[in-house]
Parts: C-alpha cells; sequence; structure tokens
C-alpha cells in the first residue's frame, strides 16, 4: 500500500490530517475525484454542479450512466437550493440530518447541478452526511459533492481505505484515509411523494424509525416500476458464489458467521445487528481475498437494520 501527502500521483492513501483535508479541497474544486470516508461506507466524491468532474465518476467506477448519483450537503439550506421539501421531507430532515438517510425529492428547476448527476431525472438524491470528514470538505469547498461508494460498479463496497485503493487506486488522485466506517452500509434512501413515502434502499435508518416520525406507514411498492435504477438484482457481488442461510462449515468454503455459528470470521458473535451491518463488507472483502472457492453466509435476522444486511446479500449473492 502507498502512503503519503502527494496529491498528484495516483492512488495515494493520505491520513487525514489538516493539510490532506485542505489537499483535498483543493482538488474537488478543481474538478478532480477524492475518496472520503462517510458514516455509510467509502464515497467518490466530485463538485456535482461540474460536468467533467461528474463524468470522471462514472468513468472511475465503470457506473452505467442510467445510474444517478445521491449528492451530499454541508445542511438542509444547501439541500433545499437542490431539492423541493415538503412538510414530510422537512420532518425526515430535522429527525435524520445529517446521517445516514438519502431523500429523493422533486429537482428545483434551476438547482446547480450538472444533468448527469440525476440521469436525467425530475428527482434528485440528497443527503447530508455526518462523517466530520466529509462534513469538513462540504464547508471548506463550499461544493455539493456527488459521491456514489468508492468501488468498482457492482463490487462490493468499501468501508476501508485499502479497499478503494484496491478496487479504484489508479482512477483516483486521492483516497483519503479516516478509518473503518461506522455504519458500514450505504445509507438508507426514502422517496418522498405528495401523498406518502417509501423505502427503495433499505439502510442503517430503518423503515420503523421513519414512521414513528412520519406517524403513517410507507407507501405500497410500485409494480414494475424501477424507482431506483441503480438497484440491480446483482450488486455488491464479489467474485466467488456466495451462499446464503448456511449454518455449517464445509470444506473449501469460506463461512461468514453470526451470533453462535463462529464460522470463519462472524460478523457479531454476541448477535448485534448493528455490529453486523458495521462489518459485513469488510467480512465480504475479506472472503474474496481468502483461497476458499465459495462464501458462504449464516442466517441473519430480517428486522431492523437486519433488513438491510439482507438486500446486500441477496444481490451479493446473484451473479
Ligand atoms: P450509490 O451512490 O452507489 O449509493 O447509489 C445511489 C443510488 O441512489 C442509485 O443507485 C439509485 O438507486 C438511487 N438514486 C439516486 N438518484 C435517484 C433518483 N433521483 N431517484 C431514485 N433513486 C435515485
Ligand atoms: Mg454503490
Amino acid at each position: 500500500m502507498m502512503f503519503g501527502s502527494n496529491t498528484l500521483g495516483n492512488g495515494w492513501v493520505v491520513p487525514a490530517d489538516d493539510a490532506a483535508i485542505t489537499a483535498a479541497t483543493q482538488l474537488l474544486m478543481a474538478g478532480q475525484l477524492v475518496a472520503i470516508p462517510t458514516e455509510t461506507v467509502y464515497g467518490l466524491a466530485a463538485d456535482a454542479q461540474n460536468a467533467e468532474a461528474v463524468a470522471r465518476i462514472y468513468a472511475a467506477k465503470g457506473r452505467p450512466d442510467f445510474n444517478p448519483l445521491i449528492v451530499h450537503v454541508r445542511d438542509q439550506k444547501a439541500a433545499e437550493k437542490l431539492g423541493v421539501f415538503n412538510a414530510t421531507a422537512q420532518a425526515l430532515a430535522e429527525a435524520f440530518w445529517p446521517g445516514p438517510l438519502t431523500l429523493v425529492l422533486p429537482l428545483q428547476p434551476d438547482a446547480p447541478i450538472a444533468r448527469s448527476v440525476t440521469a436525467g431525472l425530475p428527482t434528485i438524491a440528497i443527503r447530508c452526511p455526518a462523517h466530520p470528514l466529509m462534513q469538513a470538505l462540504l464547508l471548506k469547498s463550499g461544493l455539493s459533492l456527488a459521491a456514489p461508494s468508492a468501488n468498482p460498479s457492482g463490487s462490493i463496497s468499501p468501508t476501508r481505505a485499502d479497499h478503494v485503493l484496491k478496487g479504484l487506486g489508479g482512477a483516483v488522485p486521492m483516497i483519503l484515509d479516516g478509518g473503518s466506517c461506522s455504519a458500514g452500509l450505504e445509507s438508507t434512501i426514502v422517496a418522498v411523494r405528495d401523498d406518502g413515502w417509501q423505502i427503495l434502499r433499505p439502510g442503517p435508518v430503518t423503515s420503523e424509525d421513519i414512521e414513528n416520525v412520519i406517524g403513517y406507514a410507507p407507501l405500497a411498492a410500485t409494480n414494475g416500476l424501477i424507482e431506483a435504477p441503480g438497484q440491480m438484482a446483482s450488486h455488491y457481488a464479489p467474485s466467488k458464489p456466495v451462499r446464503l442461510n448456511v449454518i455449517a462449515s464445509e470444506p473449501d468454503v469460506y463461512l461468514i458467521g453470526f451470533g453462535a455459528i463462529a464460522g470463519d470470521d462472524n460478523l457479531s458473535a454476541t448477535g448485534d445487528l448493528a455490529q453486523a451491518a458495521a462489518h459485513l463488507f469488510e467480512a465480504l472483502h475479506t472472503a474474496d481475498a481468502s483461497a476458499a472457492v465459495a462464501i458462504a453466509v449464516a442466517p441473519i435476522p430480517h428486522e431492523g437494520i437486519g433488513i438491510a444486511i439482507n438486500d446486500r446479500l441477496a444481490r451479493a449473492a446473484v451473479r
């Protein structure tokens, strides 16, 4: 692994001190990419207003251009320049921002955003992240930052700087190392509509958390309509076959355990789902790099953040 403060060479993992934050701010303001930790996963950030910078994200990830990006903002005031907030959106932002919740809102007609960010949709996905490093960059640069997960499209999301280096090393001028991500799963995505709300991607903020704030249940799923274009069946996929709900180890299979099912690694020996979420992608990265021919995962309770864990595992298992 390469360490250092050189911001010109590619693939540099840089400890996130003040000098590195200043250098990262300059890169972002110049339309370059920087990989940045957030509380969910590492993001690959670029100036959301700069079409060339946004194009660099799609190119570095090999991401299909119909898959829109989440825009990260400093606060709700900045978000209101991009999306139209109704009372539901207001309540959700007040309750969960800064934090791991993304709101899909009607796009403001004059939003200062490159069209490619929303892939031409009349809506925009916005999040106000809590991580102090991402907050520092938003504040220092004054930019809104488009930032999908910092991994090649379709592969396992990164929760550590070395995961980013392994997946995208040569394609990113700078990787800010802020340690492991605390939540470890991508943000919950909620579509806010005139007549209610809907979860487009389960995540660290659960459906119950949201219902407790809004006071009523989500709208029924829209049949046959792909609302979140990036939510492909196969995603987060390791290079090896993944089997789910496995309760016993087999030769040549790397077993990721949970609770009493020990395995080669264990997402949480005490059966703590938040701990399991934080460890999930790291466990998949390690399993993928092992000598085993396949990966097996113990059953995860389908409740709370376990729903988001099972969503990611189901996509990891589709090849
Ligand atoms: P990522 O940035 O990789 O975490 O993925 C962001 C995801 O947000 C995309 O794959 C879409 O599923 C979703 N998304 C972004 N913008 C919109 C939008 N305007 N409407 C619905 N979903 C969106
Ligand atoms: Mg992603």
